[in-house]
């Protein structure tokens, strides 16, 4: 079953000095991603990942084209379905984005508070979540405490709170040291086999997809330029 599928989608941003040519994003990009799966898009800075991660959970709506989530075209979607939507997707990042004012726990529970689960509730959800990222032990220390690996795991955690179908993770290792890329890699692909949940992954790191991913997606100037099984994309003369 296809989750996630783009259709001819092209993302243009308005020329950044007057007179000048628009900046064309994503460029006619078709893209499908099985429920269940692993993709990684790869690709230079600028070539348009973070772009389709933006369409995908709708911070962009496309300039043309379509993109559906579940079958359902997620474009003009109003208010309260966009919540529901972005429920259904979680997000990591490279700088984790955590905040620094609020404890591990804090964080984790920050997404359930917004969607107003009843404090017991939110109470047992965190300990589980932190549980499951190895950081049972962590929930009253501040983000600044601990390691980066940690706090990535944090940022794992908070994205699941709200048990998404899709977890979208942006450069996620690209502040880590290499041991440390391999734990979060590790807990990444528990996400997804313990889970069931399907992980887009962005990355300029080619070992990031080796270790995780299914399929991969190599995009060059906001189009898709080849795409496939892992193995085959990254053995490619
Ligand atoms: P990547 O994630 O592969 O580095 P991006 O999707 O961030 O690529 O960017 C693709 C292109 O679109 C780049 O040329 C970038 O400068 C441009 N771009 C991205 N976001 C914006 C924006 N909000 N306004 C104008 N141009 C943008
Ligand atoms: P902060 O000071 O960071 O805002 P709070 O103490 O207000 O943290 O806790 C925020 C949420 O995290 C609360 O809903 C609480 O139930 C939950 N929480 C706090 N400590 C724990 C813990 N040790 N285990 C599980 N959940 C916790």
């Amino acid at each position: 079953m296809t989750l996630i599928r783009l259709t001819g989608v092209t993302k243009s941003y308005p020329p950044s000095t007057k007179g000048g040519d628009p900046v064309v994003a994503v460029d006619d990009v078709d893209l499908e991603i099985a429920a269940g799966t692993v993709c990684g898009i790869v690709g230079y800075s600028g070539a348009g990942k973070s772009t389709v991660l933006r369409l995908v959970n709708a911070l962009e709506s496309p300039t043309s084209g379509r993109v559906e989530i579940d079958g359902r075209d997620i474009t003009g979607l109003r208010e309260r379905d966009l919540r529901t939507l972005r429920g259904d997707i979680g997000m990591i990042f490279q700088q984790f984005n955590l905040f620094d004012s609020r404890t591990v726990a804090g964080n984790v529970a920050y997404p359930l508070e917004v969607a107003g689960t009843p404090r017991p509730e939110i109470k047992t959800r965190v300990a589980e979540l932190l549980d499951f990222v190895g950081l049972g032990g962590k929930a009253r220390n501040y983000p600044e405490q601990l390691s980066g690996g940690q706090r990535q795991r944090v940022g794992i955690a908070r994205a699941l709170a709200t048990s998404p179908r899709i977890l979208l993770a942006d450069e996620a290792t690209s502040a880590l040291d290499p041991d440390t890329t391999q734990e979060v890699l590790a807990l990444l692909k528990r996400v997804n086999t313990e889970l069931g949940i399907t992980i887009l992954v962005i990355t300029h790191e080619m070992e990031v997809v080796r270790a995780i991913a299914d399929r991969v997606v190599v995009m060059e100037h906001g189009r898709i330029i080849e795409s496939g099984e892992v193995f085959d994309v990254l053995s490619a003369p």
